[in-house]
Parts: structure tokens; sequence; C-alpha cells
């Protein structure tokens, strides 16, 4: 599956530089691990660059990575 470059901005913790998959950015997988078992809740935004900007993605992890924090 074909990696986007993002900027992660989860609920806690610092800012990074993530390669997410397209499952990952449409919140059917969780941020981390890219596992889409039960329970996944938000877990910050990722943002993608376009032409004028970014555009924000609401994304989701699942339980064990629901801090946002680093795997
Ligand atoms: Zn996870």
């Amino acid at each position: 599956m074909p990696l986007v470059k993002a900027n992660f901005r989860p609920l806690n913790g610092e800012e990074r530089n993530v390669a997410v998959t397209s499952a990952q950015l449409h919140a059917h997988a969780c941020i981390i691990c890219g596992n889409a078992p039960g329970g996944l809740q938000p877990a910050g935004h990722v943002y993608t660059p376009v032409a004028d900007g970014e555009v924000g993605w609401l994304v989701v992890a699942c339980p064990t990575h629901r801090t946002g924090e680093a795997a």
C-alpha cells in the first residue's frame, strides 16, 4: 500500500513526520501501528501538504496507542 508523507499532530505529544497508508489517513486503522482492532478512538490529526497549504484528517488510534505517543 502506498504511503503518504504527512505531519501528525497527536492529542498528546509532539508533532512529528509520519508516512501513513490510505487506511490510516481515512481513520480506518491505528495511526501508530496500522492495525484495525476494535476500539479505535480519535487520536489527533494528520496534515498532508497541498498546493496552497495543507489538508487536515482526523485519525484514530487503537487502545494501546490511544495517547498518541510513539510506539
Ligand atoms: Zn495501534
